[in-house]
């Protein structure tokens, strides 16, 4: 193995290590935390060593670079969409995706389910929820999505597992803990609206500075991307 390889096999063992910890400290089954490996700044060959380490369902931001990347990477990685889409890029990422995390608004769904439509494919995805209610971030006002959640759960072709959100910027983790309690209780309101506690299991919160704290708060998906990469040289 290349130094760049052990290096990453390393942070990825080190990162596995703190999730189990996590779950274990919250009384929660490891397998109900799943990593998600966000590859938005690695290198196609940090990627391909992050495979190599079995670390196959992995996060891209950016449309474009996941199709590209969905093209150059072996066949048996999940990948997630995990950053805003656009309304004319969801024909050409719907292919290629396992899951979308970032779905921001009723018109990007009502557009995901019709092309899903045509395509024959029922995509699952997640509603990006703007839980700290900052000006700056993407996502849905928690308010519009229970207006909104009626309309939503009746598209046809879309399977809506659960929620997503961001933490505002900080260095203290404990920060973030309101936002991902937010989501908690925000999929609970959602649940019970729709008659069925067991809808909505995926909650999409948590990076590497705060993913400890989100899967305290029953966070099922942790999105982490720097702390798989440090120690790397960051140009080429
Ligand atoms: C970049 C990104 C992450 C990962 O952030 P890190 O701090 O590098 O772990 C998670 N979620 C989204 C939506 C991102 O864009």
């Amino acid at each position: 193995m290349s130094d760049l390889s052990t290096q990453i096999a390393v942070n990825l063992a080190a990162v596995r290590s703190r999730i189990v910890q996590a779950a274990q400290r919250s009384d929660r089954s490891v397998e109900d935390v799943r990593l998600v490996a966000v590859t938005k700044y690695a290198r196609l060959e940090w990627v391909r060593s992050l495979v190599d380490a079995g670390q196959t369902l992995l996060g891209e931001s950016r449309p474009q670079q996941l199709i590209e990347r969905a093209g150059e990477l072996p066949g048996q990685i999940e990948w997630h969409l995990i950053g805003h889409l656009q309304r004319n890029k969801v024909r050409a990422v719907l292919p290629h995706v396992a899951m979308i995390h970032s779905v921001d608004s009723l018109r990007l769904a009502e557009r995901i389910s019709d092309i899903a439509g045509q395509l024959s494919l029922t995509p699952r995805v997640l509603l990006e929820v703007n839980v700290s209610g900052e000006a700056s971030k993407d996502g849905f006002p928690a308010d519009r999505l229970q207006a909104e959640w009626p309309m939503l759960r009746r598209l046809p072709n879309l399977q809506i597992d659960g929620l997503m959100t961001m933490a505002p910027v900080s260095d203290d983790p404990q920060d973030a803990r309101p936002t991902f309690r937010g989501l908690r209780e925000l999929r609970e309101k959602l649940s019970t609206d729709a008659k069925d506690a067991a809808a909505l299991p995926e909650l999409s919160m948590g990076m590497s500075g705060d993913f400890e704290v989100a899967i305290e708060e029953e966070a099922s998906l942790v999105r982490i991307g720097s702390a798989l990469f440090e120690g790397l040289p960051t140009e080429s």
